[in-house]
């Protein structure tokens, strides 16, 4: 290191909560902390995910604690792989073939619009790709009858939108009372009046005891911040801001 050029911090990192974990400082460390999956490991380095990034650091070693979680980061700051890096790491293999995982999803990403969890898909299949995964997309533009055969079965992560979501749950087609995680992604636009109901009634049916729950966003306004901590048990809130200049 040089000691006339020191390294400075991007982003100023602001955590709240009961015992933060210590972040990882490199995906490194969460191969020595957590054994992630091989390919998880492959597939960062194969995609040019070498370093994590501020909000991944935290929230990697947050989840992986099990921990509740709101994180604000601004976009492009890389919060899709902050939840979905550790998630992956805790299911660690996929659950098909395994007699004994439950039934239904494992872990679900809501997202506000179809984009949106077009976008989240396309990480988590990168991600995952060189195992048998079961990564299911539930979207306003997916044909309804496969995808919902698929959702009764055993599936390790839905990213859906939530009227999709809400359309599934109604035709008894989906179980999501074996969800460990439910990630809530562009928090503030899900939390607001117009998908408050549907958001409800996901929350009320993944009804597991040790389901996980983190949110999202790049702006979280106090009505919709109350509303997420208001779900959750002993959260940790974490604001990655870029530092002033
Ligand atoms: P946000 O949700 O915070 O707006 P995204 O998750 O969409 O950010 O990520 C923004 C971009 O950064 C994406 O193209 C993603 O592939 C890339 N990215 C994410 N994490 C890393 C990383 N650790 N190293 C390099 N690029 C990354
Ligand atoms: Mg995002």
């Amino acid at each position: 290191e040089d000691p006339q050029q020191p390294l400075q911090p991007k982003h100023r990192v602001t955590t709240k909560g009961n015992n933060a974990p210590v972040p990882i400082e490199t995906f490194d460390d969460l191969r020595e902390r957590w054994q992630p999956p091989a390919h998880l490991l492959v597939n960062l380095a194969k995609n040019q995910f070498s370093q994590p990034t501020a909000i991944q650091s935290h929230c990697t070693s947050i989840i992986m604690e099990g921990r509740d979680l709101a994180a604000i980061s601004p976009t492009g700051t890389g919060k899709t792989l902050a939840y979905l890096v550790p998630i992956i790491t805790s299911l660690q293999n996929p659950a098909s073939g395994n007699e004994d995982a439950g039934k239904g999803a494992r872990a679900v990403i809501v997202a506000p619009t179809r984009e949106l969890a077009q976008q989240i898909y396309n990480e988590c299949l990168k991600l995952t790709e060189g195992r048998k995964w079961r990564i299911v997309l539930f979207s306003k533009a997916t044909a309804n009858t496969l995808s919902d055969k698929l959702a009764r079965d055993k599936v390790d992560i839905i990213i859906a939108t939530p009227l999709r979501l809400v359309a599934c749950l109604q035709s008894g087609n989906l179980e999501l009372t074996n969800v460990r995680h439910l990630v809530l992604d562009e928090a503030d636009r899900l939390l607001d009046t117009e998908f408050h109901d549907q958001l409800e009634e996901i929350i009320a049916a993944c009804s597991h005891s040790k389901v996980q729950k983190a949110v999202f966003s790049a702006t979280l306004p106090a009505g919709a911040e109350q509303m997420a901590l208001g779900m959750m048990r002993d959260p940790i809130r974490i604001v990655v801001g870029l530092k002033d200049t």
